[in-house]
């Protein structure tokens, strides 16, 4: 099948009978007929759904979807793209253990780096993602165990050279894990670059319509977690008897552990409910994605021309300094989200977001209706101004994420604002 038809297809084919559309189980629970068939299914001997923590048939269907789109050989599905972060990180790493990540990456991701994982006796080291291979290597150490970046960096829209990384990643013996969240699996397919580990924040473009919080982790399932560094996966879960996750699970030991044994004890499981809307969602993402990008496209050349603004960073455009990176990685296009830097700083980005009418000020992106937030006083609040200049944020910064509306319609509001600006 082609991505598109993915999209609509996979992961769920009904039989005779059957609903067209993926129900919704909202049930917590599973019966069976007998004391040994549940407990097959808890000594992980068979497969089966016992309770929806772990695992459900509208989740599992989302997942298998998703798989399929990115790629990869298995997926799940988690209650938050936070989640879906951590859960991809301590699925591998434990006190003791460092991770290289690039500096470019959303606000809650580095929250949970900088502070939580430092708490949890987890080192973080912060690389510039444009340094060279040489220069990452030198941020490694012994007990490195993975390496982390933003296909395009929420909020700096910066595009990460992932082949760069992976070969990093290679030459250490670790995986490199990436969130792929703003590029979408339409736009880019990070496994084809050697990424090992695909997360995503479902919550963006995948669902598209704001409708559901939620999160996936996304097996690549060509990593060799058998090279000494990952006893979590090569060596016996006493959890479960004994098994070694890596001999019993082959390519799928990293994802399968991820649920069986995180999702068991941590729980951020999906709700029913928001993997049927997340899987509608999916269904329009080839659609959506296109228009995101035709109208972000033209808005970006739109406020180039403008005196107020004093740089656009949308790498759509021939003028951005990462126009050849996306050429490579997201060559049919990128996604609709937009930073804007004003030249007269704070005082003015604010004024210009107080004035827009139609594009409405809220705390997301990657929504259909084009919307607008200020970082460095919103999402990236917490962070110290040299944080932020790290991560690629001037107080002065914009992040408009343009919707699929007429453009003439997002066009006209964004001048409005500018003509009050300047009155
Ligand atoms: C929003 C976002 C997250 C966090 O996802 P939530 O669903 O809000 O928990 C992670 N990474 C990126 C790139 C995001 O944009």
């Amino acid at each position: 099948m082609e991505f598109e038809t993915k999209c609509l297809h996979a992961g769920y084919q009904p039989g005779n009978g059957e609903p067209r559309v993926l129900p919704i189980t909202q049930s917590t629970t599973y019966t069976y007929g007998s004391t040994e068939e549940i407990g097959k299914l808890f000594d992980l001997e068979e497969a089966g759904y016992f309770y929806t923590r772990l695992a459900n048939p509208t989740t599992g269907a989302v997942e298998e979807k998703i798989a399929a789109l990115e790629g990869g050989v298995g997926a799940l599905c988690t209650a938050s793209g936070q989640a879906a972060t951590f859960y991809a990180l301590l699925n591998i790493l434990e006190t003791g253990d460092h991770l290289i990540s690039s500096s470019y990456i959303y606000g809650g991701t580095y929250n949970l780096f900088a502070h939580t994982f430092r708490k949890m006796g987890i080192e973080v080291t912060f690389v510039d993602q444009d340094a060279s291979q040489a220069e990452l290597l030198q941020a490694a150490r012994p007990n490195t165990k993975a390496i982390f970046g933003e296909t395009i960096a929420n909020p700096a829209i910066k595009v990460l050279d992932q082949e760069k990384f992976a070969a990093v990643a290679k030459k250490l013996a670790i995986p490199f894990i990436i969130d792929n969240t703003f590029a979408t699996p339409y736009f880019c397919r990070p496994f084809e670059f050697g990424a090992d580990i695909v997360v995503h924040s479902t919550t963006k473009y995948l669902d598209g319509h704001a409708v559901q919080t939620g999160g996936v982790i996304v097996d690549g399932g060509t990593f060799d977690w058998n090279n000494g560094k990952f006893p979590q996966l090569s060596e016996p879960d006493e959890t479960y008897h004994g098994i070694v996750y890596t001999e019993k699970f082959g390519n799928a030991a990293y994802i399968t552990k991820a649920r069986v044994q995180l999702m068991r004890d941590l729980g951020a499981a999906p709700a029913p409910q928001n993997s049927f809307l997340l899987n509608l969602g999916m269904e329009t993402l080839p659609v959506r994605m296109d228009r995101h990008y035709q109208n972000a496209l033209a808005v970006a050349e739109f406020l180039t021309k403008q005196p107020a603004v004093k740089q656009v960073y949308y790498p759509g455009l021939k003028t951005d300094e990462n126009y050849s990176l996306a050429q490579k990685y997201v060559p049919n296009g990128l996604c609709g989200v937009i930073s804007v830097e004003f030249a007269a700083g704070k005082k003015a980005a604010a004024k210009w977001l107080d004035t827009l009418k139609l594009v409405s000020l809220e705390v997301h992106v990657a929504d259909i209706r084009t919307c607008a937030l200020h970082p460095a006083t919103s999402t990236h609040r917490q962070l110290t101004d040299e944080e932020l200049l790290q991560a690629g944020i001037s107080p002065g910064l914009v992040r408009l994420s343009c919707g699929i509306e007429n453009v003439n319609d997002i066009l006209a509001d964004l001048q409005q604002a500018f003509d009050k600006l300047e009155g």
